[in-house]
């Protein structure tokens, strides 16, 4: 423990953003990481609990009372290692986990939580700066050869823990950038894709080989998911060309809203709006980009997904943005005693939130209504929730103008035809059917075939793709060598 006496004397200091105007003008990232000083004393913030739930409480069981202690005491170096043994990307988390850990930490019961994402924020940021990050090259090799199906989060941890123990990997991304929802879905000012990239080329220099543009099996023409595939293999090739498959492909079928009007031009998925502006960041050229410029636009569905339409139509220039949520404002404050240290129901106000945003709860959508084809509104009514069920409340229906509706509802599963195509059965969710414990994890029911990430668990968040992803590959290497060394 640092400083004994710290959790009492130092208030928790979040991260600064810069101002909204500074930062509506761009896509790039725009928090104020930590420096060293107040990294220090958030960390001299740690009790270093005898029962550190923050630890349980992180999905990847980060050590973070010990690397709190070395920050503490300007031990950066050794804190990167202790950060780098749980978490093969602590960038990626850094800067857009919503942190489990918080929530669990004891001092959250009656305080604030020590600030441990901004303290694995600083960690990683210096350790680039400082060029502490280097390949782990192995001279060993197994002979083993085993390919990955989408380089998310998932197919990222699993593709450098499996290189580092001698296998010869290969990652297959459909897309034409490697990173998954990282890449295509998560805005630049989240994060920047420069962080994927030098990831990309420390794990080639590791020995992974990436082969982008590649699609595994089929996905439906008119089915709404990313696709800039060129070249299409079979799952029996890769089954007779590896020792090994594990398939990561996310959960990318979008939840629709199949109301009247839905086919109207105007009313889009979020991934249909998202991926194309990080394209856009990226340098390409698009012809028909989705612009919400000058635009009244709703975003139905109040998570994550939602605020990144927000902030980005909110940089596009949008002359409203408003923001549906079906389920009811929660409270600002959880009862603390009730909830710690799991996470709570509340009301969060994101930064996109912050930079201009009307939020609605308890509504519905009706009907999208139009012109010519185009979209010029919705028909809303307000909804009361009775034993779990949506109640329409009498006399609230509403009118209102939208030049664009993004759906930001959330993910059903996975594409299916791509699960059916290798037989791997699913579960009562669509998701990949694999245990995640005992022998046999991760593996599915077809030979030698392993899932991690959104295409086992479903939609979640990237620490739970990375702690699968590590996971999955410590199962696939003991499959492949009777034994594992790989943490899990
Ligand atoms: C807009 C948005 C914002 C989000 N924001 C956050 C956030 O702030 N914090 C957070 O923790 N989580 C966030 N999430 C959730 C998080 O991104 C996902 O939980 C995580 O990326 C899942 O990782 P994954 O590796 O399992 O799958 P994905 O990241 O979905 O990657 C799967 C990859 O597999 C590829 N693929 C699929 N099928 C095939 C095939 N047949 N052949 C070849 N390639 C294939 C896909 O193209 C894709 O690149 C967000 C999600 C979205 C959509
Ligand atoms: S729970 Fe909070 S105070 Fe306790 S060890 Fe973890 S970070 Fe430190």
């Amino acid at each position: 423990m640092g400083k004994v006496t710290g959790f009492m004397e130092y208030e928790r200091q979040e991260e600064g953003y810069r101002p909204v105007p500074e930062r509506l003008k761009n896509h790039k990232e725009f928090v104020l990481t930590l420096d060293d000083e107040k990294a220090k004393v958030q960390s001299a913030r740690c009790m270093d609990c005898g029962t550190p739930f923050c630890n349980s409480g992180c999905p990847v069981n980060n050590i973070i009372p010990d690397f709190n202690e070395l920050v503490y005491q300007g031990d950066w170096r050794n804190a990167i290692s202790v950060l780098h043994s749980t978490n093969n990307f602590p960038e990626f988390t850094g800067r857009i986990c919503p942190a489990p850990c918080e929530a669990a930490c004891t001092l959250n019961v009656n305080d604030e939580a020590v600030g441990i994402k901004s303290i694995e924020h600083a960690i990683i940021d210096r350790a680039w700066a400082e060029g502490w990050v280097k390949p782990h090259v192995v001279r060993h090799k197994t002979g083993k050869a085993v390919a990955v199906v989408g380089s998310g989060p998932a197919g990222l941890a699993a593709a450098q823990q499996l290189a580092r123990v001698g296998h010869a990997v290969t990652v297959f991304e459909k897309n034409d950038r490697v990173g998954g929802l990282l890449r295509y879905g998560i805005p630049d000012f989240k994060m920047e894709k420069s962080h994927i990239d030098r990831r990309v080329a420390q794990m080639q220099a590791e020995g992974v080989v990436f082969r982008t543009g590649v699609l595994v099996g089929e996905i439906p023409k008119d089915l709404k998911v990313t696709n800039w595939a060129k070249e299409t293999v079979t799952p029996a090739w890769l089954q007779a060309e590896f020792d090994a498959v594990l398939l990561s492909g996310g959960a990318e079928q979008s939840r629709d809203l199949p109301v009247p009007g839905r086919e109207l031009q105007g009313v889009y998925f979020a991934m249909e709006f998202l991926p194309q502006q990080n394209k856009v960041n990226a340098g390409d050229s698009l012809k028909d980009q989705l612009r919400a410029d000058g635009k009244h636009v709703i975003v139905i569905g109040g998570g994550d997904t939602g605020s990144d339409c927000v902030g980005t139509s909110n940089r596009h220039g949008a002359a409203s943005v408003t923001q549906f949520e079906v389920m009811p404002q929660p409270p600002v404050e959880e009862n603390r005693p009730m909830t710690w240290p799991y996470w709570p129901i509340k009301l969060r106000t994101s930064s996109s939130h912050e930079e201009g945003c009307e939020r609605e709860f308890a509504i519905s959508t009706k009907e999208f209504i139009g012109e010519k084809g185009r979209l010029t509104g919705l028909k809303t009514v307000r909804v009361e929730w009775r034993n779990g069920k949506t109640v329409e409340v009498a006399g609230s229906e509403q009118t209102l103008p939208a030049d664009m509706v993004l759906l930001a509802m959330g993910f059903v599963s996975p594409v299916a035809s791509v699960l059916d195509a290798f037989g791997v059965a699913r579960d009562n969710r669509g998701n990949a059917r694999a245990g995640t414990e005992g022998s046999g994890s991760y593996l599915t029911n077809q030979p030698k075939v392993f899932a991690a990430g959104d295409m086992r668990r479903g939609q979640s968040l990237v620490v739970w793709a990375i702690r699968e992803g590590r996971q999955a590959a410590r199962a696939v290497d003991e499959f492949l060598m009777g034994f594992s060394d790989l943490p899990r």
